[in-house]
């Protein structure tokens, strides 16, 4: 996919703000020459030099370090030009605007990522994993970006393609006899390899679903009567004092979110007012609110008084809850009874926010409901690679029914390998590609 780029683009590259050194980025075309306008010299090669950034008149606006990579040897694949200087606003401008003085325009965001991609320096999984590095909240989330960007998930992928295309090419010599003429053998070697590649995409897919759970998170929504001790146990849980806890029912009126993270996953957590009827208005709101943020919920926590047990109140909350979301009940205060009667089971367990009893275990139970089990190599993957690879999966799955009908089978296999194409970019819509690179920041 390679394209005629002609325009040089620039963009302050550091994050805004004040900070010790600041960066303007270009890349392009013929950048020697921008490069001696600015500093007065022809940069080395890949070499830090020393200069003095010049405006037009020769008056310094910074001096630092001109770093310069010939094309093709650079990120984006074309002549890329570093300034770096001192990093303030002011002066990283005054930079910034020389350059396009000298016939640069100002980079869309993830302009230089989706150059790279276009001269085929990325593909784009791992185009995609840039950003999502520099977007990683987690020290996991941001190893298995890294994974993904030095390709270990574009090479699953094409592992995966290739085994379907030496599957279609088998079967698409078969095309020009009759359907009749597939012997037993054929029929055997198809099967085999047909649920080679199956079972490598349920891999694949596993992979990359625990890696969107460390870049998306999961949404746990908190549910319970006023006082049952839920801004206790998110404080418990994020180990500061987030929630307003009181004596007083009905403290918690707004909806506080908290992001906690277990194990390197993001679990956004919200305390709500509480599901119940009320009288009052700001109560009301709350209440409202609760509804709509269970809606999204990856799981709901309905917590319960341990010392009264489920109550019809806390039917009552049950009853007003979306129904398909997964639920678990916890009995807090399980500090003010006694030791008989805490029977734990897979639905439910007894806790103490107060002294913190049943913390770990609460804390694993929300990793396990959630879909999270810890496994080695994760590449960081997003919505639309999993929905990419359902849509392989569910091809693959019509392949199998179809396995004696040469045509269709070849069908089903050219729509699968297609759907996995797209992950990294091969024939990928030119809408999509605008769609993904406009999410970067500017200077990527
Ligand atoms: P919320 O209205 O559901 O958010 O409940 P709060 O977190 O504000 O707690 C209400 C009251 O219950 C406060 O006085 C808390 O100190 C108390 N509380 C919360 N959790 C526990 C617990 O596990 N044991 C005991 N004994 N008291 C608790
Ligand atoms: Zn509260």
């Amino acid at each position: 996919m390679q394209r005629t780029i002609l325009d040089n683009i620039a963009a302050i590259a550091t994050a805004p703000g004040r900070g010790g050194i600041g960066v303007v980025r270009i890349s392009g075309h013929g950048l020697t020459a921008l490069a001696q306008a600015i500093t007065g010299k022809a940069p080395a090669p890949r070499h830090a030099t020393y200069a003095s950034f010049l405006d037009s008149t020769g008056l310094v606006l910074d001096q630092g370090i001109a770093l310069f990579f010939p094309a093709p040897h650079s990120y984006t694949g074309e002549d890329v030009l570093e300034l770096q200087g001192h990093g303030g606003p002011a002066v990283l401008q005054a930079v910034l605007q020389r350059c396009v003085e000298l016939g640069a325009r100002l980079a869309r965001p993830g302009e230089f990522t989706e150059r790279a991609f276009l001269n085929n320096k990325l593909d784009l999984a791992q185009a995609e994993s840039v950003a999502d590095l520099i977007d990683a909240t987690t020290t996991q989330a941001a190893r298995s970006a890294m994974r993904s960007l030095q390709g270990d998930f574009s090479r699953a992928i094409h592992a995966l393609v290739d085994e379907l295309i030496r599957l279609r090419m088998l079967v698409e010599a078969m095309l020009d006899f009759p359907e009749e003429d597939v012997d037993a053998p054929d029929l055997t070697r198809r099967n085999r390899e047909l649920s080679s590649v199956r079972d490598g995409l349920e891999r694949v897919l596993t992979l990359a679903q625990q890696g969107s759970l460390l870049r998306e998170g999961a949404h746990i929504v908190l549910v319970g009567q006023p006082n049952v001790g839920k801004s206790s146990l998110l404080n418990r849980l994020s180990g500061e004092e987030v929630a307003l806890v009181s004596d007083i029912p009905g403290t918690t009126r707004d909806v506080i979110r908290q992001a906690i993270q277990l194990e390197g996953v993001p679990l956004h957590i919200l305390d709500t007012a509480g599901l119940r009827e009320s009288q009052d208005i700001v109560e009301q709101m709350g209440i409202a609110r609760t509804r709509s943020a269970a809606e999204i919920a990856d799981l709901i926590l309905v917590l319960l008084d341990a010392t009264q047990g489920m109550t019809a109140a806390d039917r009552d909350i049950l009853a007003a809850l979306p129904p398909q979301i997964p639920r678990l009940f916890v009995f807090n205060k399980c500090d003010l009874m006694g030791a008989d009667g805490k029977q734990e089971d897979t639905d439910h367990l007894y806790l103490s926010a107060k002294t913190g009893t049943g913390l770990d275990e609460l804390r694993q139970r929300l990793l396990t409901l959630i879909g999270w089990h810890q496994e080695a190599g994760v590449f960081m993957a997003r919505e639309r690679h999993l929905r990419a690879l359902k849509l392989a999966r569910r091809h693959l799955a019509q392949a199998a029914s179809e396995v004696a009908r040469a045509e269709l089978f070849a069908e089903e296999l050219r729509l699968a390998q297609e759907a996995l194409n797209s992950i990294t970019g091969e024939f990928t819509a030119d809408d999509l590609l605008g769609e993904i690179f406009s999410r970067f920041c500017i200077g990527k």
